[in-house]
């Protein structure tokens, strides 16, 4: 057994080739498409991003898609574009993103979070069944840490109580679940583009569906300049070419260009990971304390892998906490252990007793005239209140050097075989309860 490098021992990766983690990967191609918009003077118009679109509309088989300045942004069109307003509840699972629900407070709603479920980390179905009151308009299924969420058992719920479903995709664009691009589920997807996801484009962000009246929502929201284009929304006479959001949502023509490469080799770098992260997912198969987290359904995977994760067991390690399991992988050369994932929501004052507008009460309630709170809409979360302990972040591998990848393996297998002499390290912080972060790249 060789001495961990946490103390004093040989780490056991010695590889310095950090070319596996760089991301985007720039090619020539997608520099000069952004030196030609720079030199045509055409950052602020639309007609590269409207071919941005049309692309990517095609990739999902969908009638419509709009460039957003953000994912926050198309997230935020996106609930406005199902109707969500003043009164109206939108449920999300507690664990995510802060962008796959906050913008519902600018629209007068409110947010009610679910659970997730212990083995997808997305939304479980009777979590959020078991959060829908009369005032519910809609729903926002994360495809979290690029593992699909159970659509089918979701959409049942969904339909049989009448509500929308907004797909929040910026975790897994291209993912499939039992054949199927997410996204394509609901009635709206959106997402990020933003440079640390999988589809990286820079800053920038995706709305898609199929529903013309939820398009047309969505640019009368925040893209003033194709008003004139509306073929169903019917505007009172005399409005004119006036955002009703009052936000300028547009994507820089830049990112679009990088959008358009990126859509040509999207499918080819992904099949790299995938390949990758497989690969390794394999070399720790059967480890004790670590399980993959990987869809179990048919035609189902993670596509880019963003953000990815392995479920962690302290209990089959003697208690050894996440965080010093992750320091052990560090000293032994590793990038990429990290130990959590993101904040639960459902703890955050800012859903249930912030003045944020100025109402002279929770802005949660401001617009609830049943006298209803959002104190009491959202209950426990057991999983989503524990899984920071639960979960692993794990290198994110660009591509299948397995010389490289296998000393990886070889370290989970070195700490994992001599992890008794790290709880003499641990102490106090096997106490420490993990709390989240928001960033998943640096
Ligand atoms: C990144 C992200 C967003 C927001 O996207 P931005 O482009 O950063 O505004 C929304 N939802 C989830 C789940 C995300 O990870």
């Amino acid at each position: 057994m060789s001495k961990l490098a946490m103390l004093g021992g040989v780490p056991a990766v010695s590889t310095t080739d950090l070319g596996m983690f760089k991301w985007p990967i720039v090619t020539p191609e997608m520099e000069s498409a952004v030196l030609k918009v720079l030199h045509d003077g055409s950052m602020s118009g639309i007609g590269i991003t409207e071919n941005f679109e049309a692309g990517y509309a095609a990739w999902h088989q969908c009638r419509y898609a709009l460039a957003h300045s953000s994912g926050t942004a198309a997230l935020h069109a996106a609930m406005y574009g199902v109707g969500l307003g003043p009164g109206d509840e939108l449920i999300c699972p507690s664990v995510t993103y802060w962008a796959s629900c906050t913008q519902a407070l600018s629209l007068g709603a409110r947010v009610v979070f679910a659970d997730i479920e212990a083995d997808s980390l997305c939304l479980d179905p009777a979590s959020f069944e078991a959060h829908i009151t009369p005032r519910t308009k809609a729903v926002v299924i994360v495809h979290y840490l690029s593992h699909p969420a159970d659509m089918d058992a979701l959409m049942k719920v969904a339909r049989k109580h009448g509500l929308k479903v907004i797909e929040d995709v910026s975790h897994a664009q291209g993912g499939l679940y039992k054949g199927r691009l997410l996204g394509t589920f609901g009635d709206v997807g959106a997402c990020s583009l933003m440079s640390g996801k999988s589809f990286a484009i820079g800053e920038g962000g995706m709305l898609y569906t199929n529903n013309q009246e939820i398009y047309e929502k969505a640019i009368l929201f925040g893209h003033y300049e194709r008003i004139g284009k509306l073929e169903v929304l019917k505007l009172p006479e005399g409005v004119g070419m006036l955002p009703w959001g009052g936000y300028k949502y547009r994507l820089n023509q830049m990112a679009s260009a990088i959008g358009l490469i990126q859509l040509q080799k999207y499918a080819s770098e992904s099949a790299e990971i995938d390949k990758a992260m497989c690969y390794f997912s394999k070399g720790i198969e059967g480890v004790p304390g670590c399980r993959k987290h990987y869809p179990v359904w048919p035609d189902s995977n993670k596509a880019g892998w963003y953000a990815s994760c392995m479920h962690y067991y302290a209990e089959e390690l003697d208690g050894l906490s996440p965080k010093l399991f992750c320091e052990a992988l560090k000293a032994e050369g590793c990038e990429g252990f990290r130990p959590g994932c993101n904040f639960p929501l459902h703890q955050a004052r800012l859903f249930y007793d912030v003045d944020i507008y100025g109402h002279g009460k929770p802005s949660a309630d401001a617009h609830f005239k049943d006298g209803s709170l959002a104190r009491d809409c959202t209950g426990e979360l057991p999983v989503s209140s524990s899984i920071n302990q639960r979960v692993v972040s794990i290198p994110w591998f660009k591509h299948c050097r397995t010389e490289v990848i296998d000393q990886y393996i070889n370290a989970i297998h070195k700490v994992i075989e001599n992890h008794k002499e790290l709880l003499e390290l641990q102490g106090q912080d096997a106490k420490e309860v993990q709390k989240g972060r928001w960033s998943f790249t640096h």
